[in-house]
């Protein structure tokens, strides 16, 4: 009888073989809005368990956070808010005592962190997209840390270059996330070069590569149709030279709550 030997598969993510691989939504699954047909894109990709649970629980708070602002009228975003709501523990019923106590912990873990918006007139670090639609005024702002939103832009990126081409995002490339203030349009000439990939109404990421070097990509990801990000995968010596080009996110320092702390990959990636 043939011997067959246990390979474990390796982690999108972190990069790290493991011996129980799950998988992983490329957009996450939460993100998806109600208006999601049923035949839209969920693609998913192998993932180490501790990746995969970390990022749930990077995105399910994100989640409440970005849900507060933005349109709850919104097609791209149908539901979201009051997903967060019920989250919250706000319009829901016949929760377990533990579900509910866990809701009201976030509740006021969101209301404690909450900030007069007042108080942040011309302090930079309003996100692009983010905020009152139309002639809505808001009196509070909400933290959002731009660590987890840059994660959960680069889990996107290395998402769709794995179902794509089978690729791992590793040395000697790189990634680096920027946010723009509204979707990228491209030259007529360019569009025949761009590949679309489509999550239905919640997520459009656009992916050109480099002629000379596939490797070298960019990403242009619009989740809801109000956040906006560049994603570029390039040598890494060629990301830390170009940095200083591109205007770093500005903002206020987060709180010290454990969700605000995002741990460091480390990513040993062994061939
Ligand atoms: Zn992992």
């Amino acid at each position: 009888m043939k011997e067959e030997t246990i390979t474990g598969s390796r982690c999108v993510h972190c990069l790290n073989v493991t011996e129980t691989s799950e998988l992983d939504h490329v957009f996450p699954k939460s993100w998806y809005p109600d208006t999601t047909p049923g035949n839209a894109q969920r693609w998913t990709v192998p993932s180490c368990p501790r990746c995969n649970r970390e990022f749930g629980q990077l995105e399910k708070d994100l989640l409440v956070r970005l849900a507060l602002c933005i349109d709850p009228q919104s097609d791209a975003a149908s539901g979201l808010a009051s997903r967060a709501l019920r989250s919250m523990g706000i319009d829901v019923e016949g929760l377990s005592e533990e579900e509910r106590l866990h809701r009201e912990g976030l509740r006021k873990k969101i209301h404690f962190e909450l900030m007069p918006k007042a108080d942040l007139a011309g302090k930079p670090g309003a996100i692009p997209g983010l905020g009152p639609s139309g002639e809505q005024k808001a009196s509070f702002a909400i933290p959002v840390p731009w660590a987890s939103l840059s994660m959960v832009a680069e889990k996107i990126a290395r998402g769709c270059e794995y179902k794509i081409g089978s690729r791992f995002v590793k040395p000697p490339y790189g990634l680096h996330t920027f946010i723009r203030k509204s979707e990228m349009t491209f030259p007529e000439a360019m569009k025949a070069d761009v590949k679309v990939i489509s999550f239905g109404p919640g997520c459009r990421v656009r992916r050109i590569f480099a002629s000379e070097d596939p490797n070298v990509v960019r990403y242009w990801i619009t989740i809801w149709n109000t956040l906006h990000f560049r994603v570029a995968i390039d040598q890494e010596i060629y990301l830390q030279e170009s940095e200083a080009n591109y205007s770093r996110p500005e903002g206020l320092d987060p709180l010290e709550t454990p969700s605000m702390r995002i741990r460091p990959y480390l990513r040993n990636y062994r061939d």
